[in-house]
């Protein structure tokens, strides 16, 4: 395996989270200090691009000066109040962020896997009050290779053997069907007890798997003749990432339940969020759901200014164009170590090519050394998926470094 010699101050850091921090995560040795829209930079000053985005909640870039205002202004104002009692921002952001999407209501939360299980028990509701399924029989179907967080629920329908082995016993009431095939889908919704099925409309960790143009429409389609809630996780497509405000617009498909995370508050604090209309979200009653975090006025305020961005800057217009100049220029590339290049707007995956196992590893520490910083995922894939604030000459420039970066796969 490839190492560079690292500096004494980064590997006091790595150090200290080697030994006081569990050791659930496997991350690049780059310990980072400051965040300015698309750059990172560690404690040695050097600068990379960020092709990660914090897994896509930078959308709007590191630090935006007007999120940051509003995170600044807020936090001296009032932070946290607690559902028990009202206060003056819960109302103004439902509104806003309602009208944002076209959905009667809103439920606000905090973590993605917190939407992701607001989402399952509103679909569960929906299923015994509306559907007239019998008491704890409801089904949910899911897709192989999913990935929607980390809770005991949620692991409980993973693929992924280092997501689900040894946390068991699991929770039932869910089915695994393939991605991308609508025939499983129909198959598995002859059973009434089905009230939802629940997808990415591109699966992010799995390496950026897009289903065939049509899927998602096919999927809505099935929805309406089998009465079953179509659950769309945008966690990580949505909010302008893949080109279009929500991947689901690329088809025009209207979830029955949308959930969004990560990029709702720019990468400053944890706010997500569960869309719906009426019918399905007023069958949760005082008591029965909440979070002691959930719609505070300080994410209020930080989600309005976020979605805000999204749009004065058009964020997906230019996803969509540097994501194309981004696929169009690696492809020119013509590198034998790159089999696969995939994507939709600025969430793209390749795919490494090459005997060595360590391949994409050492692929990105390179990568790292030449100042841009992604991380492979399952073994031989890389994600790259910087800001959206992106420019043309900046993507460019960061097609330079990988194509330098490439030489070290030949030896
Ligand atoms: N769903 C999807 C599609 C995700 O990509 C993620 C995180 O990567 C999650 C859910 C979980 O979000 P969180 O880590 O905020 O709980």
């Amino acid at each position: 395996m490839l190492t560079h010699t690292l500096s004494e101050k980064t590997s006091y850091f790595l150090h200290l989270e080697e030994q006081y921090g569990a050791h659930n995560y496997h991350p690049l040795p780059v310990v980072l200090e400051k965040g300015e829209g698309v750059f990172v930079y560690d404690v040695e000053s050097k600068r990379y691009y960020d092709f990660l985005s914090g897994y896509s909640a930078v959308n709007q870039g590191h630090c935006h000066p007007r999120i940051i205002q509003s995170l600044i202004d807020q936090s001296q104002k009032l932070t946290l109040t607690s559902r028990a009692f009202y206060n003056n921002l819960l109302g103004e952001y439902e509104k806003y962020i309602t009208e944002y999407f076209g959905y009667d209501k809103v439920l606000p939360m905090n973590t993605g896997v917190e939407a992701v299980e607001t989402a399952l028990k509103l679909a569960r509701k929906w299923g015994y009050i509306n559907k007239g399924i019998a008491e704890n029989k409801a089904k949910i179907i899911v897709c192989a290779q999913n990935f929607h967080g980390r809770t005991s629920t949620v692991i409980s329908f993973s693929t992924d053997p280092s997501s689900y082995k040894d946390f068991g016993p699991y929770m039932p009431g869910f089915e695994i069907v393939e991605y991308n095939n609508t025939t499983a889908i129909e198959k598995s919704f002859q059973d009434k007890n089905v009230t939802a099925i629940l997808i990415e409309p591109i699966q992010g960790e799995a390496g950026v798997v897009v289903p065939d143009e049509g899927y998602l429409k096919n999927v809505r389609d099935l929805c309406n003749e089998y009465n079953v809630l179509f659950i769309a996780d945008e966690i990580q497509t949505g909010l302008s990432r893949t080109g279009k405000l929500l991947a689901c617009d690329h088809e025009n498909v209207r979830p029955d339940i949308l959930i969004l995370g990560k990029a709702l508050s720019g990468g400053t604090l944890p706010v997500s969020a569960v869309l719906c209309d009426d019918e399905v979200m007023l069958n949760i009653k005082p008591g029965e759901h909440g979070s002691t975090y959930g719609g505070n006025p300080l994410a209020c305020a930080v989600a309005i200014t976020s979605l805000q961005v999204l749009l004065d800057e058009k964020l997906a217009d230019n996803a969509a164009a540097m994501g194309k100049l981004f696929r169009d220029e690696l492809a020119k590339l013509d590198s034998p170590f790159i089999k696969i290049i995939r994507g939709k707007g600025l969430l793209n995956a390749i795919v490494i090519d090459h005997p060595n196992k360590d391949a994409a590893w050492d692929f990105c520490l390179e990568l790292k050394q030449n100042g841009l910083l992604a991380k492979p995922t399952h073994g031989d894939k890389i994600r790259f998926a910087p800001p959206l604030i992106i420019t043309e000459e900046q993507i460019k420039e960061c097609i330079g470094i990988i194509h330098q970066s490439l030489n070290i796969l030949n030896h």
